[in-house]
């Protein structure tokens, strides 16, 4: 079948940088990266942060995305981003169910299904994370939690819906730790997602969805994940800090 799908890398810098460091890095990146490009860019700075990465990459073709939101549109809820707040400064995009705030900050896959469902009813595109942690890896129950965590988190959405939506397969195992899946373990997850993606919702959903790889992607071993038939993009956490590595990676992809 031929894909249609646009490689798609983001850049997660989780709780790092300083404001002067975030439009420095910004700044290199835009000026780096070709507006004709045949891959899809996305950054995703701290929340403070946004707006003035927002001010950098806005009309250019480097997206912006928000790394959490909250699934209420408005209201009593002290420290929480709706969906129509990141859209009002310029995102596109928002992480969702990041295992860091899975296992972290303790969202399950109910929190995370409704934040996918506020994500796309507010028009934003969510990028929703999942995988494995080590010991279930061991224990040979990686396929159970990934449909588990299928399931949970895109709970109650159409078909029309899951169509919109970008999906990180993230094993807890490889993030922060330098520990980078083979390209093999990785494509045999992908593949399990792609028929689920088929078997819950339709074949048009399966070849279009893109699936992103995330742990310890860098530029010397992203094109051997890249190249995988089931992996579309990477979601990047370290190596998106530098430019140099950021950029590194973007050009592996192409
Ligand atoms: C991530 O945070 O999503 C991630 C994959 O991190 P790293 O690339 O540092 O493993």
């Amino acid at each position: 079948m031929l894909s249609v799908r646009k490689t798609f890398i983001a850049g997660n810098w989780k709780m790092n940088l300083s404001r002067a460091e975030s439009v420095k890095l910004t700044q290199a990146l835009t000026a780096a990266f070709s507006a004709d490009s045949a891959v899809e860019v996305a950054i995703c700075p701290p929340s403070v942060y946004l707006d003035a990465v927002a001010a950098i990459v806005r009309g250019t073709s480097i997206g912006l995305s928000a790394q959490n939101m909250y699934h209420e549109a408005s209201g009593a809820f002290t420290g929480e981003i709706s969906a129509a707040m990141l859209t009002d400064i310029g995102c596109q995009y928002v992480i969702l169910g990041h295992s860091e705030r899975r296992h972290i900050l303790g969202e399950t896959n109910s929190t995370v299904n409704q934040k996918v469902q506020a994500a796309i009813k507010g028009n934003l595109t969510p990028i929703v994370c999942l995988g494995e942690t080590l010991e279930e890896r061991e224990a040979g129950s990686t396929g159970t939690v990934i449909e588990q965590q299928f399931d949970g988190s895109l709970a109650g959405l159409t078909s029309e819906q899951v169509a919109q939506i970008v999906i990180a397969y993230e094993p807890v195992w490889a993030i922060g730790t330098g520990k980078v899946a083979t390209p093999d373990q990785a494509e045999e997850v992908h593949a399990d997602l792609r028929r689920l993606l088929e078997s819950r919702y339709n074949s048009s959903v399966a070849s279009n969805v893109r699936i992103q790889y995330g742990g310890s992607v860098k530029a010397e071993n992203a094109a051997a994940l890249l190249t995988q038939p089931n992996i579309d993009g990477a979601l990047v956490g370290g190596a998106s800090l530098q430019a140099e590595s950021f950029l590194g990676i973007i050009s592996a992809a192409a």
